[in-house]
């Protein structure tokens, strides 16, 4: 038997016990004649000593190990003397009694504890040494059990879990697709699927009316902001369904996870904001509603006084933050040139100071009197010892922008706490989003999302201002400002579907060519049906406290799209490459 008991298990009522551990050797330190040993597997550290008096060959043998040494020693527990209160181990120590090294270790290049020495490029190479640190450990130990919560919940709501392949048709809608040269098909290629959204509708045509698969995704885009070309989804689907019940199902499995991954009661029901609201309010389809500081409409309020900036916008809009009137020139000027950034593009930023003492300051005080800011500012909810700051100009941009403004005040103000979670449903989107460099529309979500039924009637009308009309039942889960997942009611019938294809811009023999099966599929009985999908990684990340998904996948891609630890992607030999019948145009 190789351990009688784990390196986080052993405690003082284990006083006595003689017992055999097997693990690594973190660190080791000499102290008097004794010798001091960090034993560390997944489940803790438990400190051996080695006593001064022990047999000559064990004393050496304990000077012989170096970090990372794989051993297994016998020995006795003991109290310590100086008991170490952090660790749940730490009433007791192992007065060893025999060593056994099952494997030595090279000098690991980088330090393997709570925090590491070592940078990301470094720790990346060496991943299997950075996963043997404990909050590389913990990570993935929550991404198991909020996996096994899914399974439990969904497989308790009669939900299936199957398979769809990997290796499926291009049909580039969103992002770019990854594709696979076909050896036996010469000169075709398979993609690798964004997401099985087609196969997941055809398991509905095919009657199996909850399905759910935790299945990985494959998109080839530019890996901006912490996105990973491979990525994991809880991917569901449902059929004889309207939008409650799916929003009811989904958000019945996000309360379980929260209250036994975390012990975290969320809202019961949670709370529901349409898109318009969210875009008003928040400036952002995802809201992050742990703090206030709202968007607020002020352009009746400035409009007429002489300030032809805000006369001739469309759109002026403020938010209040909270206690910083007594923000300095300095500092403002600083927040102007941060808005001015490309990232945000505002053009500028007006500001009102509500001081303390009641008067006003603002960067317009030439065209407005004070009891004309007031007005604004009460409009706002704001109050002595606040600063208003205010952008205009075409209405939803410059929401967004105050919608990143407030984001960023919230992360100044300390507002974004990552332990309190405050999540909704975003509801109503619009089904089509016009695109002015393309001049068409595009899905909002995606091509297979219905029309709210009630507004069917524009979406068969040939009117612009129709088609933008147009709601779709579609829903996104938010978590805290970040988009966890989403979903829609479906077109399960073949006439609307080859409609939508249309207003897409997608003609008749492209809409056949990349979609035929499934519009073919709708015509034997497809039931209504409707699903969505949360993206695990990010799902992980947030239940973690933490911002980034790279911690929680076991083998990531660097920002490059590569892994650096197997050296991939990379070049294949000319024998592999005539196989497939490709030929490179890369200048060597
Ligand atoms: N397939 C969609 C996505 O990946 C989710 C869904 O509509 O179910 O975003």
């Amino acid at each position: 038997m190789y351990r009688t008991h784990t390196c986080g298990e052993l405690r003082i009522a284990d006083k006595g016990k003689k017992v055999t551990l097997a693990g690594w050797v973190q660190k080791s330190r000499k102290l008097g004649g004794m010798t001091f040993i960090d034993l560390r597997d997944r489940y803790g550290i438990t400190q051996l000593v080695v006593e001064a008096d022990a047999a000559p060959e064990l004393v050496e043998k304990a000077s012989s190990l170096g970090r990372e040494y794989v051993i297994q020693v016998e020995g006795e527990v003991l109290e310590r003397e100086s008991k170490n209160p952090k660790m749940p181990t730490g009433d007791i120590e192992i007065k060893v009694l025999n060593i056994n090294i099952l494997n030595a270790s090279a000098v690991p290049p980088f330090t393997i504890e709570e925090t590491s020495d070592g940078g990301e490029d470094l720790r990346a190479k060496y991943r299997y040494l950075d996963l043997r640190r404990p909050p590389l450990q913990r990570a993935l130990a929550l991404r198991h059990r909020l996996a096994q919560e899914i399974r439990t919940y969904l497989d308790g709501e009669g939900f299936m879990e199957i398979e769809t392949p990997y290796l499926i048709k291009s049909t580039p809608e969103g992002a770019r697709d990854f594709v696979v040269p076909s050896r036996m098909n010469p000169g075709t290629f398979y993609a690798l699927p964004q997401s099985p959204q087609t196969f997941k509708q055809l398991l509905m045509v095919a009657g199996y009316d909850r399905y759910f698969q935790i299945v990985r995704c494959f998109r080839d885009e530019d890996l901006r902001a912490d996105r990973q070309p491979e990525f994991t989804q809880i991917d569901c689907e449902m059929s004889f369904v309207e939008q409650d019940d799916v929003l009811n199902t989904f958000e019945g499995m996000m309360r379980q996870m929260f209250k036994n991954a975390l012990g975290v009661d969320i809202p019961n029901p949670l709370p529901r904001m349409s898109w318009y609201d969210a875009m008003d309010k928040y400036g952002s389809d995802k809201p992050d509603v742990r703090f206030g500081m709202e968007i607020h409409e002020v352009t009746p309020l400035v409009q007429g006084c002489g300030f032809s900036v805000f006369d001739d916008s469309p759109y002026v809009g403020a938010i209040a933050v909270p206690g910083c009137a007594e923000y300095t020139r300095k500092q403002l000027d600083e927040l102007t040139e941060w808005v001015k950034r490309p990232q945000v593009g505002a053009k500028g930023l007006v500001y009102v100071k509500l001081n303390a003492d009641g008067s006003v300051k603002s960067s317009v005080d030439k065209f407005y009197t004070p009891e004309q800011l007031q007005a604004v500012a009460s409009a706002c909810g704001a109050g002595a010892g606040d600063l208003l700051l205010v952008m205009c100009g075409e209405k939803r941009k410059t929401q967004t922008r105050l919608g990143v403004l407030r984001i960023e005040m919230g992360n100044r103000l300390g507002m974004r706490d990552p332990h309190v979670f405050a999540p909704l449903w975003i509801v109503d989107f619009p089904l089509l989003e016009w695109s002015e460099e393309d001049g068409r529309f595009y899905a909002m979500h995606h091509p297979f999302t219905a029309p709210k039924p009630e507004h069917e009637k524009w979406f068969y009308s040939d009117k612009k201002e129709d088609l933008e009309r147009v709601c779709a039942n579609a829903y996104d889960f938010v978590l805290n400002g970040t988009e966890l997942g989403g979903g829609s009611i479906r077109i399960h019938n073949a006439d609307m579907q080859k409609r939508m294809f249309e207003v897409l811009g997608i003609g008749p023999e492209e809409a056949e060519y990349k979609f035929g099966f499934i519009i073919n599929a709708f015509k034997f009985g497809a039931p209504p049906h409707g699903g969505l999908a949360f993206g695990f990684d990010r799902v992980c990340a947030l239940f973690g406290g933490q911002e980034t998904i790279r911690d929680y996948i076991a083998f990531p891609k660097n920002n490059q799209g590569r892994d650096v630890m197997i050296d991939s992607p990379s070049k294949i030999d000319q024998v592999q490459m005539d196989e497939l019948f490709l030929a490179s145009t890369v200048k060597e």
